[in-house]
């Protein structure tokens, strides 16, 4: 591969266990425009952050993985926001799946184009992220209008792509008995393999501190058992 085309890289996990199925390379690309309260990766958030990387050096990243990756893993792209770069990102589904590797995607919908629907009907998987399920909620909570990813949510129905569904579930957030049932509204006719509400953290907090941007998620707390449950 001459020219490669390049992605803006945050960093790799080998060996990823929960971002898709079976032992996965997972690429997290730099840049996200959401903001969203409980955000632990601020550092994932400037697009021009990170490195360059080229789609060969994470093909043959994949390749020198295979033995690992065996035939239920494969290659997860997450972020940040991964749909950000989705032309370049859709060339590497296409490399990637020439190689025979299987491609999931997490993300959060957030951004509707042309080429970010490309990317969702070229990957195998979409690990699909419900950051909240009313739109002054959603608002509140990423800094975004809803619509685009209404559109998004849409069109992954009428695929009838293979979701993951994945949801930070946190106390002050979205614990209650309401917002469990708008949250099952909201992602019914998608085609739900999988749902993993996952408990807020504050492992993250720190960087905000070494980053010198104020944490906008300070009145969440960790979820009861009976909460985290859909
Ligand atoms: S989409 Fe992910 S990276 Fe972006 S602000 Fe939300 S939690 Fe952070």
């Amino acid at each position: 591969m001459t020219d490669s085309p390049t992605l803006r890289l945050h960093s790799y996990e080998s060996f990823g266990a929960v971002d898709g199925p079976g032992i996965r390379l997972v690429v997290f690309l730099q840049g996200c425009p959401l903001r969203c309260l409980f955000c632990h990766n601020p550092d994932t958030w400037d697009p021009k952050g990170g490195r360059d990387v080229t789609l060969e050096e994470i093909v043959q990243r994949a390749k020198r993985m295979r033995p690992y990756l065996g035939d239920e893993g494969g290659v997860t792209f997450s972020g940040g926001e991964p749909l950000l770069q989705a032309p370049a990102l859709l060339q590497a589904i296409h490399a990637l799946h020439a190689e025979g590797f299987h491609v999931a995607i997490d993300t959060s919908g957030a951004i509707d184009t042309p080429e970010t629907r490309a990317v969702l009907d070229a990957a195998d998987l979409i690990l699909l992220d419900v950051k909240s399920p009313t739109p002054d909620r959603f608002k509140e909570v990423t800094g975004l209008d809803m619509a685009p990813t209404c559109r998004i949510f849409d069109h992954l129905r009428a695929t009838q792509k293979p979701i993951w569904i994945r949801q930070v579930v946190a106390h002050g957030l979205n614990e209650t008995p309401d917002e469990k049932a708008a949250t099952k509204a909201f992602i019914e006719g998608l085609n739900v393999q999988r749902i993993d509400r996952l408990p807020y953290h504050e492992l993250g907090l720190h960087k905000y501190e070494s980053m010198g941007i104020p944490y906008r998620g300070c009145q969440l707390s960790k979820p009861s058992d009976e909460e985290l449950k859909l």
